[in-house]
């Protein structure tokens, strides 16, 4: 067998498209919310993948299903379908408003491929000229052509050529600017109900359901991009339980795999029933492995068990960000849904959230940030609450550190 060569942070330098800057550490190990370097060092995880480990690394029910399947099919393509694939797809629909279920990789996949379906089912039922879609300043759809536009920061989507056209933004919240631009042109409303990237910022309930309101008047779709608030993330299963909102279509991927890439597209009979075969596709998507991951992580989140647990977890979270609050006085709001928490800084800790995630890696956590004003915590959906404390522990040193420093 072929030697494994050494590598190390630098060679991210030479080797890797420069689009990210990674920490300075390398993460080799993880069992639960633990994770170690290369170096030994050991690190509290809250940060989750960026919301995607649910249920801890390496979760003996995942690593199992993945060991299953492994050994015993693991591609086949969609010129054929597989059990996985079908078993997950039931789940999701037993488990949620849809009716039919699309497979793809990625989160922004998914999303490319609601706003294509939107688009077609507006044209195929009304007229080509209802294409209009409304989304939102600092929404965040993904890094596809489509999807990065749709996206509400620009700085993501500038500079790539022209973009696909007829995308209009309005500010979150601000059903009054959706009122204002809406018109039968529009094909559909594209909102996260928790905006994630943007500074984990929940939708007010008169905001989404107004915007369902708002579709219904218009013969427009309502497609909630769900990747990283669903899947147990909010409490519920998807966020849009906690509204009472339903969509026409739904977007789930991070969390979804646990780990493993796998997204979907969840949308009604109706919606769904004007794509015929050959109007959209992926090699990958329904992938065997990916779908008895997911299924299985499913299984454990979908329970009373995992999604009451949410909600205590949270608040031991934010009871002790309140505690550093009172000591160092940094933050001037916590918001968001279940594990997925925002922290914002106070006017004189403005612009450092850098500082506070990079000082927080020296002492052994792993964390977010959600823009340069917001300490964003995404753990996974069953941490221990001795991880709780210990991570909790960890950064009000880094706090220490940053305001003393
Ligand atoms: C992460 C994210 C995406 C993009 O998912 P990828 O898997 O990175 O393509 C899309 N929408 C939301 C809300 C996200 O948080």
């Amino acid at each position: 067998m072929a030697e494994k060569s050494a590598v190390d942070r630098s060679t991210f330098d030479k080797v890797i498209l420069p689009v990210y800057s990674p920490a300075k550490f390398i993460p080799v190990k993880g069992k639960g919310s633990r994770v170690w370097d290369q170096q030994g060092k050991e690190y509290v995880d809250f940060a989750g993948g960026i919301a995607v480990t649910a249920l801890g690394h390496c979760h003996p029910a995942l690593v199992k299903a993945l060991h299953e399947q492994g050994e015993t099919l693991w591609h086949v393509s969609n010129v054929f379908t597989n059990e996985p694939a079908l078993r997950l797809a039931q789940k999701l629909i037993d488990a949620t408003f849809a009716d039919r279920v699309f497979f793809a990789n990625s989160g922004a996949e998914a999303n490319e491929a609601a706003f294509k379906l939107a688009r077609y089912y507006a044209s195929h039922r009304h007229s080509p000229y209802k294409s209009k879609i409304i989304a939102f300043h600092n929404g965040f759809h993904g890094r596809t052509l489509f999807t990065v536009s749709v996206g509400g920061q620009p700085k993501y989507s500038d500079g790539f050529g022209p973009k696909p056209a007829d995308i209009v933004h309005v500010p979150f919240n601000d059903l009054d600017a959706v009122k204002a631009v809406i018109d039968d042109h529009t094909c559909a409303i594209v909102v996260e109900p928790v905006q994630g990237e943007g500074g984990v910022t929940p939708a007010t309930q008169a905001f989404l359901q107004g915007l369902r309101e708002l579709c219904d008047k218009h013969q427009a779709l309502l497609v909630l991009d769900e990747v990283q608030s669903g899947m147990g993330r909010s409490g519920k299963l998807f966020s849009y339980m906690h509204y009472g909102v339903t969509p026409d279509i739904l977007t789930t991927a991070k969390a979804l795999g646990g780990g493993f890439p796998v997204s979907a597209m969840l949308a009604t009979e109706d919606v769904a029933s004007v794509m015929e075969p050959g109007k959209h596709g992926t090699t990958y998507g329904g992938n065997p492995l990916a779908c008895a991951v997911a299924e299985a992580a499913l299984d454990i989140i979908n329970t009373p068990e995992v999604l009451a647990g949410i909600d205590e977890r949270r608040e031991k979270f934010i009871s002790a960000l309140e505690g550093i609050n009172q000591k160092y006085h940094i933050f001037k709001e916590f918001r968001g849904q279940g594990l997925l928490i925002g922290a914002e800084l106070s006017d004189g800790f403005k612009n450092r959230a850098g500082e506070f995630h990079a000082a927080a890696a020296e002492f052994g956590l792993m964390m977010l940030i959600a823009g340069p004003n917001v300490m964003r915590f995404a753990p996974s959906l069953v941490i221990d609450f001795a991880d709780i404390e210990e991570g909790m522990g960890r950064f009000e040193k880094a706090v220490d550190k940053v305001v003393g420093g």
